[in-house]
């Protein structure tokens, strides 16, 4: 039976999207080979990669100051590769600290330069996003999470700052029409909004590069990638391919406009189905809300193996909460239909009528 995929990464993809990557293993397009066959540097290849990088720019209406590349490794790859890139030693990058991976990252620019952290929501379990900072004037750049998959917060309006703004937009990548171009360095996993794991689209506004005096070894160099087209070595072919094929889908679906309506639609049902059942409850500020990732629990925390019990059974998988946080999440990303929200909400409602 196919599930409910409520997961949070690798999460729920497009049947269209599907089938399509499926054929594409047995056959690519007539070529005789399966895309797991094809050398990279075939026309194919580069025709698919090319389509990747433009309908990832189209999509966010980046203009020609920007490159769109897509790299191996998840995004945790690009907690030191930004830093790496873009931060001499006795430089200071400020850094948001709204969750697990936002503090991943701070970890990891700290073993390049500076980091001063500008902001955090530990003190209430990372449970808002805090916009009241300021930003000392050494400051090389700003990160932050756009999307907080663990914790489920996430930014709805951006901080306007003069100096590189750069977001780890793993979790809600294409979910939502932003201006996009507020950012020096957006980049994303593709495993959660757009494809499959093994490969990382990050575009970059080239006039930050190159400012540094670290020597960066090649394969972590943006500019070289962006010299090679992303083809340094062999990229992560068949990832690339099913973003490419997933990014055809935001597209022919209408575009992130409709991707942020459906959004809104299924989060907006989730969330007021939380707030009118007493046997639930989301600690998140409610201005903060994640569009992607619900994060909520039960009143009674006994009641919490009870009801992961029944999801299971409907045949509902990704809703246990993250281990550190427990509780309950269940994620919305783009492919997910709103037939499936309707379902965990009827069976939210069935469950609070059975306890009481
Ligand atoms: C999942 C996730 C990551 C880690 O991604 P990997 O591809 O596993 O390295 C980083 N940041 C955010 C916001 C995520 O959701």
């Amino acid at each position: 039976m196919k599930q409910h995929n409520f997961n949070s990464g690798p999460s729920i993809l497009p049947p269209t999207v599907l089938q399509q990557a499926a054929n594409a293993v047995i056959e690519l397009d007539n070529t005789g080979l399966s895309i797991l066959e094809i050398g990279h540097r075939t026309p194919y290849f580069m025709a698919i990669m090319e389509e990747a990088r433009t309908l990832a720019k189209e999509l966010m209406q980046l203009n020609d100051e920007y490159e769109v590349m897509y790299l191996h490794g998840g995004a945790t790859t690009q907690f030191m590769q930004i830093p790496m890139n873009l931060l001499d030693s006795e430089e200071t990058a400020a850094y948001c600290d709204n969750g697990v991976w936002g503090s991943k990252a701070i970890k990891e620019a700290a073993l390049f330069g500076k980091v001063n952290v500008v902001a955090s929501s530990k003190d209430l379990k990372y449970t808002y996003i805090p916009k009241d900072f300021s930003l000392p004037s050494n400051t090389k750049y700003l990160h932050i999470t756009s999307n907080n998959t663990v914790e489920g917060t996430q930014w709805h309006t951006f901080p306007e700052v003069d100096v590189p703004l750069i977001a780890d937009m793993s979790s809600d990548i294409l979910s939502r029409e932003i201006p996009f171009n507020q950012f020096a360095l957006i980049y994303a996993g593709a495993q959660k909004n757009m494809g499959a794991a093994g490969v990382n689209m990050v575009a970059v506004r080239k006039d930050i590069l190159g400012g540094i005096s670290r020597p960066i070894p090649a394969i972590m160099d943006y500019q070289k990638h962006i010299e090679a087209g992303s083809l340094m070595n062999t990229p992560p072919v068949f990832a690339v391919y099913v973003a490419m094929l997933t990014l055809r889908w935001i597209k022919a679906s209408g575009g992130l406009k409709v991707m942020e309506a459906d959004s809104i639609a299924k989060s907006n049902l989730l969330y007021n189905t939380i707030d009118a059942l007493p046997v639930f409850h989301c600690p998140i500020a409610k201005e903060d809300r994640s569009r992607m990732n619900a994060v909520f629990f039960l009143a009674d925390p006994a009641l919490e193996t009870p009801f992961l019990d029944k999801c299971k059974a409907a045949g509902m998988v990704g809703v246990k909460g993250y281990r550190t946080v427990g509780g309950i999440r269940v994620s919305m990303y783009n492919a997910l239909p709103m037939e499936s929200v309707v379902n965990i909400t009827d069976l939210m409602k069935d469950f609070a009528n059975s306890v009481g």
